[in-house]
């Protein structure tokens, strides 16, 4: 191969965005090789633990661009991971790299489901992910993953959080009252738990917490919204018209607390029948795509209702199913990458300012 075509390859690798940062993979130190012998070519990159769930794109993105530039080449790209530990956000000093709120306009959509599916998948692709339930009025995270037991606290007054696994922390108030008790909040309590579960939890170093909110009611968001800067939120809906009534209400809801939207999420859309794989349009399809268009909001992706992610949430065993059944994971596989894409997006349309410490 000339020399021109391997400068040619080495430019297109280091010119393109880190998925992270938005920053060219050169200035940031993750090309790690590129070598060439007749016509192949060996590219090495490393990504960081909160790029490994769109690896593929990054892949596919530079191998179309060398196939251009260079016809014929045969190109082997190789990842490895880069560590780039988490800054602090905000002044209770969380070391999340996303923040992700996962909301509804109301209850009974999903919500709960789909924002534990999302850290789910982010964690099967290799993120590092905790999940914390802000839903305090009805805590069904516990419920889903089959977690129970209470958070120890520390002789530092850290709160140990129960851990789905070795890996996964989860924190919700589920852990801290009986199942069948209901808790009256009143405003600075309700300030002060989410607080409490942000700042004095351990956490430990997260490239995503995604956070499963109340429905409908501004105070959580709020409170979320004044103790740290969030990715962003993602709305779930489900198709009928009265409910993408009150996603809307959602999604304004988020915007007057600066709470960036990143997508809406169309859960139970259609439905297919194991008898005769017939599609049936339970509560309709396509209301939330169009409503997210409308409201020029990302739209991520539809889910439709699976009786295996039912009878999973309902048994405790929603992790199980995300892991082992592909099928009914396909789709919640592709809203959780439409949502890290969209992060990357985002990032590479401003990434840092080349002044700020890149650590
Ligand atoms: P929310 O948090 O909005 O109140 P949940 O996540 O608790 O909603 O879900 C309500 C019920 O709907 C649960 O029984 C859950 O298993 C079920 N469910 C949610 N999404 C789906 C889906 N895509 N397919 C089948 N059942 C679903």
């Amino acid at each position: 191969m000339s020399t021109q075509n391997i400068e040619t390859i080495e430019k297109i690798v280091g010119e393109y965005p880190d998925p992270e940062t938005g920053r060219s993979l050169r200035s940031m130190g993750q090309v790690k090789e590129v070598s060439v012998d007749d016509s192949s070519v060996i590219v090495t990159i490393a990504l960081t633990t909160h790029s490994m769930p769109i690896r593929e794109d990054v892949a596919e993105a530079i191998e179309s661009r060398i196939v251009a530039a260079v016809p014929g080449s045969q190109v082997k790209l190789n990842f490895v991971i880069h560590e780039r530990p988490p800054a602090r956000i905000g002044q209770i000093g969380l070391r999340a790299k996303s923040v992700i709120a996962v909301g509804s306009g109301k209850g009974g959509v999903g919500k709960s489901t789909v924002a534990a599916s999302i850290a789910l998948t982010l964690r099967r692709f290799g993120a590092k992910v905790g999940l914390m339930d802000a839903d305090v009025y009805g805590p069904s995270i516990p419920h889903l993953l089959g977690l129970s037991g209470r958070p120890s606290v520390s002789a530092a007054k850290r709160i140990e959080p129960i851990k789905l696994g070795e890996d996964m922390p989860v924190m919700s108030m589920g852990f801290l009252v009986e199942p069948d008790q209901a808790v009256i909040w009143r405003g600075p309590m309700l300030h002060g738990s989410i607080n409490q579960f942000l700042g004095e939890t351990e956490w430990g170093d997260l490239d995503y917490l995604i956070i499963d909110m109340p429905p409908g009611t501004g105070d959580v968001a709020l409170t979320l919204s004044q103790a740290l800067p969030l990715a962003g939120a993602v709305v779930v809906c489900t198709p009928q018209e009265v409910a993408l009534l009150d996603a809307i209400k959602a999604i304004s809801m988020f915007r007057k607390v600066n709470i960036p939207v990143l997508g809406m999420v169309e859960n139970m859309s259609g439905f297919r029948c194991p008898d005769n794989n017939k599609i049936y349009d339970i509560f309709g399809r396509g209301g939330a795509r169009e409503k997210a268009e409308e409201l020029t909001v990302p739209f991520l992706g539809a889910l439709p209702i699976e009786i295996a992610l039912r009878t999973a949430g309902d048994e405790g065993r929603l992790a199980e199913v995300i892991e082992s059944d592909a099928a009914a994971r396909a789709p919640i596989d592709a809203v959780t990458q439409a949502l890290v894409r969209n992060l990357a997006a985002k990032a590479s349309a401003s990434p840092p300012k080349a002044s700020l410490p890149t650590l």
